[in-house]
């Protein structure tokens, strides 16, 4: 009897001697009740009473023995000690027993009792009995009687276990399968338990009348189940069995079609876990099956409207594009008849209806473009052609194409490409100039003040791969927070009053943001009423192999050849500018006429021939833009293209944009350096057009850095020796700086007096551009920031830095006046 032994270890050894001791004074006292037994029965009953006690020695079971005749009942210490008496605290009498019987179980139990007694009915029962703290405790009692030689029962002995525990969890275990049972119910799942040792299933009702069956109608075995499974999906579902029962993945649930009783196949959700063994061998495994019918249909319906609705759309998209590709030909016919027309004679209404029709043509043309390029991005027949191309030039050119906009607005357009980004990268450059001119054209068309830049650094990079941000920001009339998203949609503009205000479709954003999407980057924006937007996105670009192209310098190498002379005009409005720049070309050997505005230069330029027109761009009256612009008119009936370069002070980045898109060919900064001047104007000599002019003196041409005056010097000599040529030159020049500058001076004090920002820019900028003639770092510098503060109309920041100069430029005078260039 292992379990004996097992429960015997459990107790103490002094309190298994006690017991052993009770157990003897019983089989003692047995002994003594029994004078007239025979020596076989006393034997015998020896042999039984020391089978019962050797099996109670190892429970904690309380023993009882009942006289019947008596009444009195041998109750052992550890009977009461069970009920929490002490030996002496409980009486040895069978009113003991039944005055603490549960009042709903005494009646049960003391016919249970009698029924023993008097019919030999097995003796096994359960009942409360009330301990000493006044609570009741449940125990099974099982007990025999002893009955004489007639049959009669004289006496009953047995034993009471206490089962309170094993009550409570019986009733605990009832309530969690009750509980489980009813939320199985209420999942309208059906449930399985497989014993993969047997191959036996348990297939709840459930279970089966989800497949048409009833209770007794299929068998409880795994073949039940493995047969009524889609052939399509048999071996996928057995395999997936298989790997979760090899341990090879962590969960099962898999989907399969199962057949119902009628021959219909319905779609089942399976999942399970398995029990395994200390070795992980699964042993079992139990589950639940959920019919899932209904949700397949549902997605396969979704499945199918969403294939219907992409085929329909896409069709859509084609047809669009076929239709606006066929359109744009008789367009085509239509603008291009009505350019015709309006290069004939015409009285002045029909040229007014003319010109709104080409106007009409011309918008009807930009929307189908846009309708063109969105419907075949739509339909997915856009692809990216990606080469090698340089970022500099794509974004100069857009910053050009851009500019006349800008300038006709007089907005700045400014932009910055970091350094660190290749001068060459692999994509599509067209895509990208498209992107770029759409959000810049957007950003110059929302915007009245300011200005727009253009910024691109690098967001991230890998060996291969280069992804680099754009950002266009404007001061325009920004973008409400909730049409951020919205913008970017097809066809959505932020106002309803948009198109008529602006023109446009609301098609440009919707392009850019597909082909950022092609090109593996995102687009957004940040945005306030009346502050600004700013447009971001970004882009990725592939790295080019091994040694990269530089881009071709625009510049011709230094040349020593000696180019024929030039006849010039120079166009400047600063005296000082006037002499060092004609002073330098005379010496070259070049012909110089000089004019001291725009309208001055329009005049000449019509008089007479020039092979360059050297432009100053700041200058009052007519400015270096408007006389390149009309020079230009004027040349649509010749047919000819006289080179114009371009002189300014470099006021701001993005001014050799603005003076290329007014129609200039080349652009010179200030202070005008000797090499760069002659390189930039000689190359434009090779035209035939030029006049025969003497032979020039030969010069070295050399490439000289740009001076860098040492700080803290009113002004540089060495530097300005070197702008100036000439000691004659210089001594003129010093002679004319106070002169010039007071002029300039007085021009842009007036101008801050009566609160005007216009001439205040001029007038800084004429004296930006002189004293860097005369090298004075520091005059240079407050001129350049009063040119800056004029332009964005801060006109308390300009009186600051003009008070400066004005100190500075005193400075400069003295300094001039007391050097010797003779030395
Ligand atoms: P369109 O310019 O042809 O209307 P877009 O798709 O290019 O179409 O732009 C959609 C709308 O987004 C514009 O109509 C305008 O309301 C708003 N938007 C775009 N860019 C700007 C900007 N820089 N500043 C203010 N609003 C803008």
């Amino acid at each position: 009897m292992p379990e004996t032994h097992e429960h015997a270890a459990g107790d103490s050894v002094p309190e298994l001697k006690q017991r052993i001791q009770e157990l003897e004074d019983l089989l003692q006292a047995c002994r003594l009740r029994l004078p007239n037994a025979s020596e076989e029965a006393v034997r015998e009953l020896a042999e039984s009473e020391e089978r019962f006690a050797l099996a109670v020695r190892g429970t904690n079971d309380g023993i009882w023995d009942w006289d019947l005749k008596t009444d009195v009942v041998y109750y052992a210490p550890r009977f009461k000690q069970l009920l929490g008496y002490t030996d002496d605290e409980m009486k040895n009498l069978f009113s003991e027993f039944e005055s603490r019987l549960h009042e709903e179980d005494r009646e049960r139990i003391l016919a249970a009792l009698k029924a023993h007694v008097d019919q030999q009915a097995p003796y096994d029962a359960e009942y409360r009995l009330k301990c000493k703290d006044g609570v009741y405790r449940w125990f099974r009692a099982r007990g025999s009687a002893l009955r004489d030689a007639t049959g009669h029962p004289y006496r009953m002995a047995g034993s009471i276990t206490d089962i309170t525990e094993q009550k409570a969890s019986i009733r605990a275990l009832a309530a969690s399968e009750e509980r489980f049972a009813l939320a199985v119910r209420g999942t309208n799942d059906g449930i399985w338990d497989w014993d993969i040792r047997s191959g036996a299933v348990f297939f709840s009702p459930r279970w089966k009348s989800m497949v048409g069956y009833e209770e007794e109608e299929i068998d409880n075995n795994f073949s039940t189940f493995e047969k009524r499974l889609h052939p399509d999906d048999h071996d996928r579902v057995m395999a997936t069995l298989n790997e979760y029962l090899n341990n090879q993945s962590p969960h099962y649930s898999v989907e399969f079609r199962f057949q119902h009783k009628d021959g219909s196949w319905r779609w089942i959700l399976a999942r399970g876990r398995a029990l395994r063994d200390a070795d992980g061998k699964p042993y079992r495994m139990a589950g639940s099956h959920t019919d899932v019918t209904e949700r397949k249909h549902d997605e396969e319906e979704l499945h199918q409207a969403r294939h219907a609705a992409e085929a329909a759309n896409s069709a859509k998209s084609v047809f669009l594009a076929n239709m606006s590709h066929e359109i744009r030909t008789p367009m085509n016919g239509i603008i291009g008849m009505s350019e015709l027309l309006l290069g004939t004679s015409l009285d002045s209404s029909q040229r007014e209806y003319l010109e709104m029709l080409k106007q009409s043509a011309d918008s009807l043309l930009e929307l189908l473009n846009d309708i063109l390029d969105f419907s075949k991005i739509e339909a997915g027949k856009v692809e990216l052609d990606s080469h090698e191309f340089d970022l500099n030039t794509i974004v100069t050119e857009t910053v050009q194409a851009m500019g006349v906009r800008a300038f006709q607005k007089r907005l700045v357009l400014l932009h910055h490409i970091s350094p660190e980004i290749p001068a060459r990268l692999i994509g599509d450059d067209g895509r990208l100039r498209q992107i770029l001119i759409n959000l810049v054209g957007n950003a110059i068309k929302f915007t009245h003040k300011g200005g727009v830049t253009i910024e691109v650094n690098v967001e991230s990079e890998t060996a291969d791969l280069i992804m680099l941000h754009f950002k266009i920001s404007d001061t325009g009339i920004g973008i409400a927070g909730n049409m951020h998203e919205r913008i970017f949609e097809a066809f959505t503009q932020a106002e309803a009053s948009t198109t008529r205000r602006y023109g446009g479709t609301g098609l440009g954003l919707a392009i850019c943001r597909d082909l950022v999407d092609l090109m593996h980057g995102r687009i957004w924006v940040e945005s306030q009423p009346d502050v600004g937007s700013t447009f971001h996105f970004t882009t990725a670009f592939g790295r080019t192999s091994g040694i990269s192209i530089k881009p071709m310098s625009p510049r011709p190498e230094p040349s020593v050849t000696v180019p024929a002379a030039m006849k010039v005009l120079v166009v400047e409005d600063g005296h000082v500018n006037q002499l060092v720049s004609s002073r330098m070309l005379q010496k070259r050997g070049h012909l110089v006429t000089l004019a001291s505005n725009g309208q001055e230069a329009l005049d000449f330029f019509k008089s007479e021939p020039f092979d360059i027109i050297l432009m100053d761009v700041q200058m009052p009256g007519m400015n270096g833009l408007e006389a390149t612009a009309a020079i230009r008119v004027i040349e649509q009936d010749t047919g000819r293209h006289v080179p114009i370069v371009a002189m300014t002070a470099n006021a701001m980045k993005g001014d050799r944009e603005l003076c290329l898109a007014a129609g200039m060919d080349d652009y010179l900064a200030k202070p005008l350096r000797s090499a760069e001047v002659f390189q930039t104007i000689e190359k434009f000599s090779h035209s035939p057009q030029h006049s025969e002019g003497a032979q020039l003196s030969p010069t070295l041409l050399e490439s000289v850095p740009p001076p860098q005056p040492p700080a803290g010097v009113a002004f540089d000599a060495t530097a300005f020796r070197e702008s100036a040529g000439d000691d004659k030159l210089m001594r003129k020049l010093i002679a004319i700086f106070p002169e010039d500058t007071q002029k300039y001076l007085r021009k842009a004090e007036k101008a801050l007096a009566t609160d005007k920002a216009r001439p205040l820019y001029e007038a800084a900028h004429s004296l930006k551009g002189m004293l860097g003639i005369y090298a004075a770092p520091k005059a240079l510098r407050l001129a350049s920031e009063l040119c800056e503060y004029a332009h964005a109309g801060d006109l308390k920041g300009a009186q600051f830095m003009f008070e400066q100069l004005k100190k500075e430029c005193t400075l400069v005078g003295e300094a001039l006046t007391s050097y010797d260039p003779v030395i």
